[in-house]
């Protein structure tokens, strides 16, 4: 493993989002099955179910924090498949990395620190990116997706699961109490660290919402752009091939 092989330049939003996720590694599995009622695991398990993820492939998970996605995906590319867990935080890889290895999952896995921005790894290198609940914390977003596409080999696919926006006008209210409310007390409650959980309600509310995460997808070279929405629009999949 390279993990913590070089340090990447931090513009300021790159500095909070890096304090926010040392702050919440240690508590981010726990919180996340706390402020989603534990959602998010199937989210993850569809997100990874409709992949066209095929034994022996070659897989990045940008932003991949505690290995969620690197697990489920490991389990579809077999002994001959490797993952690259990727993420620009090294608390969270650490996490994922220690979480892995404590269930004796070592083999097929590598670690690398590393800025969706500007990724280390020659063109045509991966059968398919993902990125989970990491695009909204990259401060460009649009590079972030040309490194993608730059990365995946032709016919590969890039996956973005990512929260969207609410479709239903009745669930609105709700929603919004649930993050400006319950999520900074939880954060309070269970972390000590209600800034970071505001931060992170604040995030999904700046992210662009479905068609315009699906132009800016298109504007960064990829072909048969689509979405999904899950739960709503809560969140979305958005997926693109390189042609
Ligand atoms: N994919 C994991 C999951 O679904 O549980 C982790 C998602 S977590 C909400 C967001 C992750 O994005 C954090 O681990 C954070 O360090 C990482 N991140 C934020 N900005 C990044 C960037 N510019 N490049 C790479 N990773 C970044």
């Amino acid at each position: 493993t390279h993990f913590g092989f070089r340090d990447v330049p931090r513009s300021e939003k790159q500095k909070l989002v890096g304090e926010v996720f040392s702050s919440v590694a240690g508590n981010y599995d726990l919180m996340n099955d706390l402020m989603s009622m534990g959602i998010h695991r199937v989210w993850k398990r569809y997100f990874v179910a409709t992949s066209q993820v095929r034994h022996g492939d070659r897989v990045l998970d940008l932003a991949g924090g505690t290995g969620d996605i690197a697990l489920l995906l490991k389990d579809r590319v077999g002994d001959s498949g490797s993952i690259v867990l990727g993420d620009i935080n090294g608390s969270m890889l650490k996490v994922g990395r220690d979480r892995m290895t404590d269930r004796g999952r070592v083999a097929g896995f590598e670690y690398v620190q590393m800025n969706a921005e500007k990724l280390p790894f020659p063109d045509s290198s991966f059968d398919l990116v993902t990125i989970a609940f990491g695009l909204r914390n990259v401060t460009d977003k649009d590079a972030a997706l040309r490194e993608m596409h730059r990365v995946l080999k032709v016919g590969g696919q890039a996956r973005v699961l990512e929260f969207s926006e609410v479709k239903p006008e009745w669930f609105r209210p709700i929603y919004d109490f649930h993050s400006f409310k319950v999520l900074p007390r939880l954060g309070q409650l269970f972390a000590r660290d209600a800034d970071s959980y505001r931060y992170l309600a604040e995030s999904i509310r700046k992210h662009p919402a479905q068609d315009e995460l699906k132009a800016m997808m298109a504007e960064a070279g990829f072909a048969r752009c689509s979405y999904r929405n899950l739960s709503g629009g809560i969140v979305a999949i958005h997926t693109g091939y390189k042609v």
